[in-house]
């Protein structure tokens, strides 16, 4: 293999390029605000991805400021953006990234019959003549170019063959093969790949990469299948999260090779230890929870609960366990800290968990732990990265809660009154509802004045006993726009009133920032 990008090439390496960031983040209920995208991005940069697909610069103009600022920001993994073959989208992915370290560009366009004729509305030879001047396009301002022929699965593979040799002339390095509908299985894709390989000019010289959805569920087999078959790079996202169904889950993904190494022999360069945090951090900075059975981060993935199995765990963990939680980097709950601990042990706790804080933001934090260590006797490290999220996540909020008081009981009607602060300005106002919970959300909303509903509402606890945080999670959704807030607090009304602030600051946020949906 030729390295023309300077990117790993070995043999036997597999590059995660990972797209939370752009196919995940433009999905329903995963809208991020810039500051919580850049969050991300740090805590990818640690898990040790070698691409983070950070946007879609030409989307709008907070897209643009996002992808800036995470290429200019992250160390280590190359920054990409997402860009059509529009000229203009390649200048702004240029734009936004130029001057960064590691940098490059992703362009695609359509190749099945379908999109070629029914959304692009342009013939094959049209369609090969936008993607080579993309690509020679895109190499004026960087060696790293990839391509991807949007729909590949349903495409004719001897069209695929002749537009991805022209892109390769014109200079593209990695050729991604989406299959963009979720529509192939493992078999076809292996032999979709090695075609591919083999016929596509100077194909053993590219890096061939895929792109799968889960729409039948088949992510993940159909990625294990192309890196089978020869492909050395792999495009996925935290927790699956993505268009529909998903992307391939890059956690599962890796720890397929990781565990059946044996079978495989593949290696990529994640810290399999930072998976489980960069999969909390996801749920915390989205409000989109994870089913409690999602294979390696799900609440169950490790839970033993028949008698049988956990007699064989204490005699010998092996017997049903394939992967230790260590592995991935799940600790038992222990005990951490109380209220007699200083902004030194926290300090050090908060570090050793991953997070690298400012001391403003410390302060913070530490102002809410000892708020919340007065109130619980034991606050464990769920409690401490719930709190951080929170109060990193509460910058530049138009909405936040300043006080809440609830009436309820079995004589009563509930009643609740609110005091936000609303762009700087405090308002206070009271309301009924069905509920407590009903009356602060429907308070909240009359003061916001935002026209939304409410589209799902649910409670965990964030730890184990009847002091433990409740954490609530909704989705809210806007003439069209669909967004998750979450929030936490040891009071369950207090926990539902900020994770409807938190979706609603969301859900204005991203009014204030529209965009131009790309889909791939
Ligand atoms: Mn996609």
């Amino acid at each position: 293999m030729t390295i023309k990008d300077n990117m790993k090439t070995e043999p036997n390496f597999i590059r995660i390029f990972d797209t939370t960031l752009r196919d995940g983040e433009q999905s329903p209920g995963c809208t991020m605000t810039g500051e919580e995208k850049m969050m991300m991005a740090q805590q990818l940069a640690r898990l040790g991805v070698d691409t983070i697909e950070a946007g879609f610069a030409a989307a709008s103009p907070g897209d643009f400021e996002s992808v800036r600022d995470i290429g200019h920001t992250i160390k280590g993994p190359m920054v990409v953006s997402l860009a059509r073959t529009r000229l203009d989208d390649i200048d702004q992915a240029a734009e936004a990234l130029k001057g960064s370290p590691n940098w490059g560009i992703h362009t695609f366009i359509g190749s099945s019959p379908l999109h070629m004729k029914h959304k692009l509305n342009m013939t094959p030879d049209e369609v090969v003549a936008a993607a080579v001047k993309a690509v020679e396009h895109a190499r004026r301002f960087t060696p790293r170019v990839e391509f991807s022929p949007e729909d590949a699965t349903r495409a004719e593979p001897e069209f695929l063959v002749r537009l991805l040799s022209e892109v390769v002339r014109a200079g593209a390095t990695v050729l991604n093969i989406p299959d963009t509908v979720g529509y192939t299985t493992p078999r076809e894709m292996n032999t979709l790949i090695r075609r591919l390989i083999n016929e596509v000019h100077q194909g053993d010289q590219v890096v061939f990469s895929v792109h799968c959805h889960n729409d039948l569920g088949l992510a993940v087999a159909n990625s294990m299948a192309a890196v089978e078959a020869g492909a050395r790079q792999v495009e996925c996202t935290v927790n699956g999260i993505g268009e529909r169904a998903g992307n391939a889950s890059l956690e599962e993904f890796v720890m397929v090779l990781k565990t059946r190494h044996q079978v495989y022999g593949l290696e990529t360069a994640i810290r399999t230890e930072h998976i489980y945090q960069s999969s909390r951090l996801l749920t915390q900075l989205t409000g989109m929870a994870v089913q409690a059975n999602k294979a390696i981060v799900g609440a169950n993935a490790f839970a033993h609960e028949a008698g049988i199995h956990q007699d064989g765990m204490l005699k010998n963990p092996l017997t049903y366990e394939i992967m230790t939680p260590e592995s991935v980097g799940i600790k038992a709950s222990n005990l951490v800290l109380g209220k007699h601990s200083g902004r030194h042990a926290l300090a050090q706790r908060i570090s050793q968990m991953g997070y690298e804080l400012g001391s403003e933001e410390l302060n913070r934090v530490f102002n809410s732990f000892k708020r919340l260590a007065d109130l619980k006797k034991i606050v464990y490290d769920e409690d401490i990265e719930a709190l951080i999220n929170q109060n990193l996540a509460a910058d530049n909020a138009r909405f936040s809660l300043k006080s809440l008081l609830v009436t309820s009981g079995t004589h009563t009607t509930p009643t609740a009154a609110v005091e936000l602060e609303v762009d700087g300005q405090t308002i206070r106002r009271e309301a009924a509802g069905d509920g407590p919970v009903d009356a602060a959300l429907n308070t909240i909303k009359a003061i916001t004045g935002m026209d939304c509903r409410l589209t799902y509402y649910k409670v965990n606890s964030i730890t184990g006993g009847t002091d433990a945080q409740g954490e609530v999670s909704v989705g809210v959704e806007s003439h069209g726009m669909n967004v998750s807030g979450r929030g936490t607090d040891l009071d369950i009304v207090v926990a539902s009133a900020k994770a409807f602030l938190n979706a609603l600051n969301r859900l204005a946020w991203r009014q204030t920032h529209p965009r131009k949906s790309a889909i791939l």
